[in-house]
């Protein structure tokens, strides 16, 4: 895209003959006039000069990049004249070299950002450079993970330099577009048939040169500097799961947009309850009596508020019941809290539940062979 640097250097309507005001028909009509003379079928040896007025006529042929091309010289000459920085630069683009960045920026906006402008923070630069993305660790207690939280993390990362605001240059003076590339940050080498492009190394691919760096980031144009970042965490989060916060990152050069900001939230277990996905888990215990003879417990909600749950005569140890909307809080349908009911066999008997578990013994003295018999093994 060596187009910038052209379309300063070449005045097209010269090259075609006709005036900055001539209709599209005129051009058209001197185009197909000069491209017959100098095609090389017709006269050889006039090959380039056949390319240039084809390039001329690519742009200036065209509606819209001639409205562009003729937006880029105005303000070319605008730059000129006009600007405070101008002086000393001798050469071919020396006066292109003394742009202020915001000129810059609105040239090559208009010249990459076809079909409208684009923002000055999108501008497509060489020299803006995203911001690099960072990763942070919040530590989150169960029941904020379960509900969400809005939070503040720690970060430190590259922010705009306070001295220069970001520009990398010394207070009262202003980054020049690199001579060596244009400021388009590679330079093209031609071999042969083809061509190669490298990154410039004069301006170290950023298409801009600082004569007088910042003494605070060194032309750097950012800084390192802790700070807090305000973090929305959604509800339900697990363990280890990454948040992304948009352009929360380090931040950008010479006008790119700042990275993004990776939070990994932790979160302790709990003692009681557990999560699976939009649910959460938690198992209560229960004797064999209660589960034989079916009862009523108080089962405890991440709330704070206990709900009643019905133990159903003859609950099998395992089974699981379902209290709706005391899950994971949502926008739309809350999760669920998954109640497990696990009978619990004692290790010790008291002289009075002895007693009593001896006599049930008895009273179903041949239920555990039947519960047996479909294994076909003989009794003892
Ligand atoms: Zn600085
Ligand atoms: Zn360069």
């Amino acid at each position: 895209m060596a187009v910038q640097r052209e379309w300063l250097e070449k005045d097209y309507y010269k090259v075609l003959g006709v005036q900055k005001s001539a209709s599209d028909k005129d051009v058209a009509r001197a185009y197909r006039k000069l491209a017959k003379q100098y095609h090389p079928d017709a006269n050889p040896g006039s090959e380039e000069r056949f390319k240039e007025v084809s390039a001329a006529y690519e742009v200036i042929g065209d509606q819209a990049k001639r409205k562009e091309y003729d937006e880029v010289r105005t303000m070319s000459e605008h730059g000129f004249a006009g600007n405070p920085f101008a002086g000393g630069g001798q050469g071919a683009g020396a006066g292109f070299s003394n742009f202020r960045v915001d000129d810059l920026g609105d040239l090559l906006g208009n010249i990459f950002g076809r079909g409208g402008r684009r923002g000055r923070s999108d501008a497509a630069t060489a020299g803006a450079q995203k911001g690099q993305d960072i990763e942070a660790e919040l530590h989150l207690s169960f029941a904020d993970a379960v509900k969400g939280a809005t939070t503040t993390v720690h970060v430190t990362s590259e922010v705009p330099c306070s001295t220069c605001g970001g520009s990398g240059a010394a207070p009262g003076s202003a980054p020049t577009v690199c001579q060596v590339c244009g400021g388009r940050g590679v330079v093209n080498e031609n071999q042969g048939m083809f061509s190669f492009s490298h990154p410039c190394v004069a301006c170290g691919g950023t298409g801009m040169r600082i004569e007088v760096p910042c003494p605070t980031c060194a032309g750097h144009g950012t800084e390192k500097r802790a700070r807090q970042v305000k973090v929305r965490i959604p509800a339900g989060v697990e363990n280890g799961q990454k948040i992304r916060v948009p352009n929360r990152g380090g931040a950008g050069r010479f006008g790119g947009p700042a990275g993004d900001l990776y939070v990994v939230v932790r979160t302790a277990p709990h003692p009681v309850f557990s999560q699976k996905g939009k649910d959460l888990t938690i198992k209560v215990p229960v004797t064999f009596a209660e589960a034989a003879l079916g009862t009523t417990v108080s089962v405890p909600t991440l709330n704070g508020k206990p709900v009643t749950v019905k133990v159903p005569a003859g609950t099998r140890s395992g089974k699981v019941f379902r209290v709706a909307g005391q899950g994971v809080p949502g926008a739309g349908k809350s999760g669920d809290l998954l109640v497990t009911f696990e009978v619990e066999i004692p290790t010790k008997l008291s002289a009075d539940e002895k007693r009593a578990v001896e006599a049930l013994a008895k009273a179903s003295a041949t239920e555990g062979q039947k519960l047996r018999e479909r294994l076909g093994a003989e009794a003892p």
